[in-house]
Formats: C-alpha cells, sequence, structure tokens
C-alpha cells in the first residue's frame, strides 16, 4: 500500500468577487517531498498554500493533512507550519531560544525541551551557535534557526513562500543547496511558493505549474522540461524553440510543414492530416549540421548573435521566417560566426510534439 500523502487537495476551487483564484485544484504531496508551486504572478499559488495552512477556506473541496479532513479547522489547530520570507525570527533572542518559542507554548517539561533543542540545533547544524542573537549569523544561518524552530514540534509539513526571494543572485544558489540538504535532513514535507523556475527546478523532486488557477502539469523537473505537455508549460520552464505547422503521418512520424521547413516528429496518437500541431525543441538539442551533411530536421538561417555563457554559447539564428531560433552548443566545439550562413539540426527524438 503506499503511503498516506501528506497534504491532498482535493477538487478545491477558491474564488475572490469576480476573480477565480483556485480552480478546481487535485494534487497529492508525499511524506517527506519537496514540491514547489511554480507560476507566473496571480495564477493562484499563494492561496493554494494559504488553503493547506487554514488562512483561506476553499469554496469547494477538500483539504486533507496527513489522511484527515482539515478543511474547515483553522491554522492552529493543523500539523502545519508556514514560513515567511522575512524569517521572523525574535531579534532579542538567541537561537536556542528562538528554537525553544514554540515548545515552551506546548507544555513541554524542561528536560525534554532541552533535548528537543539540541536535536533541532544538530539537525540544523547550528551547533556552537546556540547563543547568538539573528543580527550576529549569517543569511543561511538565521534560515535554518527559522527552519529548526518551524518544524521543533515535529510538524511533518512546511509551507514557504518565496523562500530565498529576499536574497541575491549568488547567496541564492547557495541557500538552494542548504535548503534542500536540510530537508532532507529534517525529513518533513516542504511546500515551496515561487516564480523563479531555475530554483523550481534546482530544489524540487515535483513540480506543479499553474495557469490561471490550474495546474496545468506535475512531475518531475527533468519529466517537465523533457516533456512538457503544453506550449505554456514548455515555454514558461526555460528556453524552447517552437516550430509550428500543419501535421501529416509518415509511417511511424509525423511530418509538420513549418514555416521553416519540414520537420519529422515521434507519431502521435490521434492526430488528423492535417492538424495545426507544434514542435518544440531545446536549444542544446540542436547543433549546426557540418557542410554538405544530408538528413531530416534541417533549417537554414544566418546566425544573428551570440552570447557567452562560459561552458556553453547561445546562438540566435535567424530562419527563412524571421524566426530566431536559439541553438545552446559547448563553447569547444567550432560554431559559425554571426553574419554567417548556419543550417540547423534535430533528431527526432528531440522534438516535442505540442497542439499548436
Ligand atoms: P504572486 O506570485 O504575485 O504572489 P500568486 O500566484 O501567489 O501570485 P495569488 O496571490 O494566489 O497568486 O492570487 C490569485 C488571484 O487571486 C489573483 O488574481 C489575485 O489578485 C486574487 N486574490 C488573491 N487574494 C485575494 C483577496 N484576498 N481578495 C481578492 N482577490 C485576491
Amino acid at each position: 500500500m503506499s503511503q498516506t500523502p501528506i497534504l491532498q487537495f482535493e477538487r478545491v476551487s477558491k474564488r475572490f468577487g469576480a476573480t477565480v483564484a483556485v480552480d478546481d485544484v487535485s494534487v497529492d504531496i508525499a511524506p517527506g517531498e519537496f514540491f514547489a508551486l511554480l507560476g507566473p504572478s496571480g495564477c493562484g499559488k499563494t492561496t493554494l498554500m494559504r488553503m493547506a495552512a487554514g488562512f483561506e477556506q476553499p469554496d469547494e473541496g477538500r483539504v486533507l493533512i496527513d489522511g484527515a479532513d482539515a478543511t474547515d479547522a483553522p491554522p492552529h489547530r493543523r500539523p502545519v507550519n508556514m514560513m515567511f520570507q522575512s524569517y521572523a525570527l525574535f531579534p532579542h533572542m538567541s537561537v536556542a531560544d528562538n528554537i525553544a518559542f514554540g515548545l515552551k507554548a506546548a507544555g513541554f517539561s524542561r528536560e525534554a525541551l532541552a533535548a528537543r533543542v539540541s536535536e533541532m540545533v544538530r539537525l540544523a547544524q547550528l551547533q556552537g551557535l546556540e547563543k547568538r542573537k539573528p543580527h550576529q549569523l549569517s543569511g543561511g544561518q538565521k534560515q535554518r534557526t527559522a527552519l529548526a524552530r518551524s518544524l521543533a514540534r515535529g510538524t511533518k509539513l512546511l509551507l514557504l513562500d518565496e523562500p530565498l526571494g529576499a536574497l541575491d543572485r549568488k547567496l541564492r544558489e547557495e541557500t538552494q543547496f542548504e535548503l534542500m540538504d536540510i530537508q532532507k535532513r529534517l525529513g518533513a514535507a516542504f511546500v515551496v511558493v515561487t516564480h523563479d523556475q531555475d530554483e523550481a527546478m534546482s530544489m524540487a523532486d515535483r513540480i506543479a505549474v499553474m495557469r490561471a488557477g490550474k495546474i496545468e502539469q506535475v512531475g518531475a523537473p527533468a519529466d517537465i522540461y523533457e516533456r512538457p505537455r503544453s506550449r505554456y508549460v514548455a515555454e514558461f520552464i526555460g528556453e524552447i524553440n517552437i516550430f509550428a505547422g500543419r501535421a501529416s503521418r509518415a509511417g511511424e512520424m509525423l511530418r509538420i510543414e513549418a514555416q521553416d521547413g519540414e520537420i519529422e516528429a515521434p507519431a502521435r496518437d490521434g492526430v488528423g492530416d492535417g492538424a495545426p500541431l507544434a514542435c518544440a525543441v531545446r536549444p542544446e538539442r540542436i547543433r549546426f549540421a557540418p557542410a554538405g551533411e544530408e538528413g531530416a530536421n534541417r533549417l537554414a538561417g544566418v546566425v544573428h548573435d551570440v552570447a557567452y555563457r562560459g561552458d556553453h554559447r547561445v546562438f540566435r539564428v535567424r530562419l527563412k521566417s524571421g524566426a530566431l531560433a536559439r541553438v545552446a552548443a559547448p563553447s569547444a566545439l567550432p560554431a559559425p560566426q554571426p553574419g554567417e550562413a548556419a543550417t540547423l539540426v534535430f533528431d527526432t527524438a528531440a522534438c516535442v510534439v505540442l497542439d499548436a
């Protein structure tokens, strides 16, 4: 039997006046999972999370926590904690006292409290910092203190709203690793709201990509990146080239007559001749074809410009239609210069077939 999900949304909807903030969302989150809610501003991420915390009531549907219906439970009755971007540490209290705070309110005995604080200090790798005040801590240490405080009572579900939003880029990257590390050590499920796709891709076990109150796709980062189910998801996560046109069956393949050339794509069920379809190809799946090489999926163009990214370069290539295609190629490989003609090529398998 599979584990009881730590958090379940069952056909949940929430409206604010005429705005449908969350629209018939169902999703299960597993114990210990790092789950990211990803989407543009206003798509309903925060509302969904606030319904898990109990700060909002759904108009329809149910919220279950650890198998129990929590739909009508007030926030303090839910085995859930929410951590805010500011961490909200008590500035005049030490690390240990901050961690102990929630335990005191829960009526822990002196000994049990001391034992629990020292366990949390160890799990959050704060040894030696117990007596420091928040202003004497680095950003990462503050965050670990806040996490330890949030989870000290044994809460198995933590909701985090843009946990790295306040940090600059370099620190964000380091803190992402720390957050993943501590989440696994503490063993709680994390549900993180973010509009930063790189952050979601790096940290999460699974991502839900949201659009206008609905979950458009849920999956592991590689799944969402390699097998997006819609143009929206494909274009929201990373860079992608879209070649759209009329499709026809060609044996085991699909042939798409795109403006920039004919494309051979993997077959898809239920495609009638002449159906409008798009082939989506990631920039790193495209390469420059050597002169004279023949075969399918070749698009001619002229290199427009190049951006150097260290280990790889991103080329924008102007195709016949005027569209700019992106090609990401290892810097060590020979490549044409801006202004030179180039032929782009990709494997049939690199093409994700989507509705146009
Ligand atoms: P952001 O990334 O900007 O925080 P979000 O994806 O978290 O966006 P929500 O905050 O969940 O989006 O908002 C979803 C929709 O519901 C938006 O159109 C928003 O304006 C609306 N909304 C949210 N809260 C309220 C409220 N209390 N009253 C009225 N409308 C609201």
